[in-house]
Formats: structure tokens, sequence, C-alpha cells
């Protein structure tokens, strides 16, 4: 059986790492190919770890022309693509009243028009496929908009509504397209809260920890599986119950 193939945006960091395990620890085995951008080391790392089943590939996910050469590289070696995970995002938290315009376009743009590139990008080939897997990391932000969040949440809830839409588009094609909403998960990208606004965090979720990496990966995996095929339009939360 040939393997599925997948490519994963932002594979350098604390969930694209994960999903990319999740989906290499899978049997029968996937391909993964993994977008990098600004930094590569724990990418190559994976990739040399799996070396039968798993290429970096540079991919900034704000830009169109990326998006076709990698594909064009993807299609080159397998003549398919089977799921695409819209992982890469970034956050640059402030007040609206002092927001810096560069602020608004940037989040938006890497979390909400890079959705909007790969979906176009990597339509055609599902299409001709008759089937494929998109599966969106949005957040809870989407859902919650918390003060000081209205570039990330503005953007994870048009990333929500993309997938919902698009959903209805491709259904009839075999193709699903869904959404997970991960609270505070413990990558890089909440590293930098201090420790009292760690503790107030953590004391908000229900569960009281945050979750790790690999809880949203199986979540990931199975809706980009061949057993989800029913499931489109949906959005997850996984939250430890903040919601
Ligand atoms: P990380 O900061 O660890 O990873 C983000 C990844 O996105 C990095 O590999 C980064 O690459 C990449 N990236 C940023 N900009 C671009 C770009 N223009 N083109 C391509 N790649 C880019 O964060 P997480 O792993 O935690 O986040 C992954 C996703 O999960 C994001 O969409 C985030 O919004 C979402 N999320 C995370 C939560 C959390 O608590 N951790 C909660 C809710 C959602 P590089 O470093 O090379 O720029």
């Amino acid at each position: 059986m040939n393997p599925r193939v997948i490519l994963i945006t932002g594979g350098n960091g604390g969930l694209g790492q994960a999903v990319a395990r999740a989906f290499l620890t899978e049997s029968p085995a996937n391909f993964v190919w993994l977008g990098i951008h600004s930094r590569r080391d724990q990418a190559d790392k994976l990739a040399a770890e799996h070396s039968d089943y798993c290429c970096c590939l540079p991919l900034d996910v704000t830009q169109p022309e990326a998006w076709r050469t990698a594909i064009q590289q993807i299609l080159s070696r397998h003549e398919r693509l089977d799921v695409l995970v819209n992982n890469a995002g970034s956050h640059q938290d402030s007040l609206l009243g002092t927001m810096p315009a560069s602020a608004w376009e940037g989040v938006l743009a890497t979390n909400l028009d890079s959705v909007f590139h790969g979906c176009q990008a990597v339509l055609p080939t599902m299409i001709s496929q008759r089937g494929g897997r998109i599966v969106n990391i949005a957040s809870l932000s989407a859902l919650l908009a918390p003060a000081g969040q209205t570039n990330y949440s503005a953007a994870k809830a048009g990333v929500v509504a993309l997938t919902q839409s698009l959903a209805k588009e491709v259904a009839r094609i075999g193709i699903t397209v869904n959404a997970v909403c991960p609270g505070y998960i413990e990558t890089e990208a909440i590293a930098q809260m201090d420790e009292a606004a760690r503790r107030a965090a953590q004391a908000s979720v229900p569960m009281r920890r945050f979750g790790r990496p690999e809880e949203v990966a199986v979540a990931v995996r199975f809706l980009a599986s061949p057993e989800a095929s029913y499931i489109t339009g949906s959005v997850l939360k996984i939250d430890g119950g903040i919601l």
C-alpha cells in the first residue's frame, strides 16, 4: 500500500512536531512533509530520524508562490497529496488602541491568509484525486476572543468560518475540512508567559494544567484519517474544559 502523503506547515514548531510524530508512528506508514520557515533545527532532526518517510521543504505560508513551489515538489515525488495540516501561525498580542498596523497585518497574514493560500494550492490535486483531508489549527481564542488578542482572535475566527464554508464547497468531492481549537498547549508559543500569568492561566483550566502537544496531535490525526469520512466542517476544541 502506498503511504498517504501529508503536508504540515510550521513543521519546526511544538505542535507541528507533535502532529508529524503522530503521523510518522501510524501504521500503515505515512510520508510527512514538514514546511519550514525561518528555523529548521527540530524539523531537520525529525526528518533525519525518519529519513525514508519524512522530508523538509521551505514554505513561507504567507506567499502564494511558495505554496505553488512546495506543492510541485511534493507532486513530482509522489504524484499525490492526501492531507494538509495548516498549522503555521504566530501571535503578537496588544490592546487594539496601541496595536501597530504591522501587528494586525502580520498576524492576519500568518494565521488566516496562509490557510486561504494553502487550501487554494492543494485543492486542484485533491479534487483530481476525488478525496483529501484538510485540518486547520485555529485556537480557543477564535471562540473566547480574549482582550489583547483582537488580531489573533479575528484571524482564528476567520479560520473557523473558512473551514465551515469550504467544507460545504468540497463535501461532495470527498474532501473534508475541519478545524481544531486548542486552549493552552505547552509549546514555545506560551513559554514566554511569566510565572504569575502561568499560574492564573492554569487556574482557569478546569483540568488545572496545560495540554500537551501530543494531546492535540492525536485529534488532528483522527480528523485526517480515512475513518473520519463523515466528519466535515467540524470545530473541535481541545482545552481541558475551559469553554
Ligand atoms: P510555535 O511557535 O512553536 O510554532 C509555530 C510555527 O509556525 C513555527 O514553526 C513557525 O516557524 C511557523 N511559522 C510562523 N510564521 C510562518 C510563516 N510565515 N510561514 C511558515 N511558517 C511560519 O507554536 P505552536 O506549535 O504552539 O503553534 C502551532 C499552531 O497552533 C499555531 O497556528 C498556533 O496559533 C496554534 N495554537 C497554539 C496554541 C498553544 O497554546 N501553543 C493554542 C492555540 C492555537 P518559524 O519559527 O521558523 O518562523
